[in-house]
């Protein structure tokens, strides 16, 4: 009883309004209006990063879902991320996917792995409840490969500034092969997506795609 009317208490997740409805999951933390707006697929990332070679969202980082992640990670609401993560998972699974996101096409899924500071100053890792849902849906072991720092600098190596910025931010931890899946929360400028990518490529992944609940980029809708 108790626990009801506290539910009932936290308004719509993304903007804050009276939440009327008993429904479960992310429909029953939204009001009436920002319910309409939940994605109904899979969108492709149209301005996608460098050394990634195709990537998906639900959507815009400027709609509902940026509400969704905003107030997930800066409200502490796990609940919410638990949530967008079944979304992503319903949409990325076997019988809804995009043909380029079918999951037997890719040689392992990973993360991009928290810095130490957010993860304390959050007490949970967003990225880490999103995927725990995915590879369930997916039925794809998650692989912890990559790493924060630990990477020396290859300065003399890089032909531009771009690259001569990215790479050693991440590194991977074993040699790998084939094509990967990586999944983060949010596509913003890129730079975090573009150097979990070339670690990868530089342990040996052929190639990289990417998935994430929210792109602030261009998407093309499905
Ligand atoms: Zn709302």
């Amino acid at each position: 009883m108790f626990e009801m009317l506290a539910a009932f208490g936290q308004g719509c997740a993304a903007c804050a309004h009276p939440v009327e409805t008993t429904r479960a999951g992310l429909e029953g933390r939204l009001c009436l209006r920002c319910r309409q707006d939940l994605p109904r697929g899979l969108a492709s990332i149209t301005s996608l990063p460098e050394f990634i070679d195709e990537g998906w969202c639900l959507g815009p980082y400027s709609g509902l879902l940026g509400g969704l992640l905003r107030s997930a990670k800066y409200g502490g609401r796990e609940d919410v991320l638990l949530n967008l993560g079944e979304l992503l998972a319903d949409h990325a699974g076997a019988r809804n996917a995009p043909a380029g996101l079918a999951v037997e096409q890719f040689d392992g899924l990973t993360t991009v792995p928290a810095s130490l500071v957010r993860r304390l100053g959050r007490g949970f890792d967003p990225v880490e409840l999103l995927s725990a849902k995915l590879q369930h849906a997916l039925d794809a072991p998650l692989s912890p490969v990559l790493r924060r720092g630990g990477g020396a600098s290859q300065a003399g190596q890089s032909r531009e500034d771009r690259l001569a910025n990215v790479r050693g931010v991440y590194t991977a931890r074993t040699a790998v092969a084939g094509r990967w899946l990586l999944v983060d929360d949010v596509l913003t400028s890129g730079a975090t997506a573009s150097a979990c990518a070339l670690a990868l490529r530089e342990s040996g992944a052929r190639s990289v795609s990417l998935l994430v609940v929210a792109a602030a980029g261009g998407v093309r809708s499905p």
